[in-house]
């Protein structure tokens, strides 16, 4: 029986496992451990963190690259996670990274998107968790400058630990990295502009076409950090909880 003392990173993300971005972030890891890949099979963008419980999943076995072991799963990120946990692991991960996500996951973005929710549910099953995310949609977008940033993330992360219950959302522009800088979430929404189309049966359908909203100017958000050029870092966490407004209302009795 041989001891493996090398870390072991799961690799996850939203995208699939043909895409480049998960590619680029195998390479970055395997500087650091041991990989498994445990991704969907198909594009899963934007199903935050939805997971299937009405049909079975299935976990094909495929090898990235011809080096790296992995398995192509019929569901979400977050089943990916979960199931990689509970069934596919060759042992328990020391890091479960998810990315490099085709798009950016900043401000509102974080709530809709698959790559941040299965870092979330490697943070949920207790292990620490980081996203990534070029801000360039392209699946041509130079990833050189996310995969320093997924570097020094990575190996700050293997030395530090994370607190319990936080997961780390980092997003970086197409290019060579500028710098890193710690950042909170941008105010931010979508607003909706479907367009109204008509089917070859004569029956409507529509086309989501939303424009992203910055609600806010200040310094300090994700969406600042990306516009002067750097990559943003943010600590997330799960808990949706508005503790002080608990603490208000608690006064309250019905
Ligand atoms: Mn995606």
């Amino acid at each position: 029986m041989s001891t493996n003392s090398r870390p072991l990173i799961l690799v996850s993300n939203d995208d699939g496992i043909f895409s480049n971005g998960i590619k680029a972030l195998v390479e970055v890891a395997a500087e650091f451990g041991e990989v498994e890949i445990v991704a969907p099979d198909r594009q899963q963008s934007a199903v935050g963190h939805a997971i299937t419980v009405s049909t079975p999943l299935r976990a094909q076995s495929f090898k990235l690259d011809n080096r790296f072991n992995g398995k192509a799963v019929n569901g979400t990120p977050a089943d990916c996670v979960k199931l990689a946990h509970n069934q596919l692991l060759s042992r328990k991960p020391d890091l479960v990274v998810s990315g490099i996500n085709h798009g950016s996951n900043a401000g509102i973005n974080i709530l809709y998107s698959g790559t941040v929710s299965a870092a979330t549910e490697g943070t949920i099953l207790g292990y620490p968790s980081i996203a990534f995310s070029c801000t360039e949609f392209s699946e041509d977008a130079d990833l050189t400058g996310c995969q320093d940033a997924a570097r020094k993330v990575i190996r700050f992360v293997l030395e530090h630990g994370l607190e319990k219950g936080v997961t780390l959302n980092l997003n970086a522009p197409a290019g060579p990295l500028k710098g890193i800088k710690w950042a909170r979430q941008a105010k931010s929404r979508y607003v909706e502009e479907f367009e109204g189309r008509v089917d070859p049966h004569n029956r409507d359908y529509y086309w989501m076409a939303g424009k992203f909203e910055l609600l806010e100017k200040d310094g300090g958000s994700d969406i600042d950090a990306l516009e002067k050029g750097y990559a943003s870092l943010t600590p997330i966490q799960y808990d949706l909880t508005d503790h002080e407004l608990l603490k208000k209302y608690s006064k309250t009795e019905f």
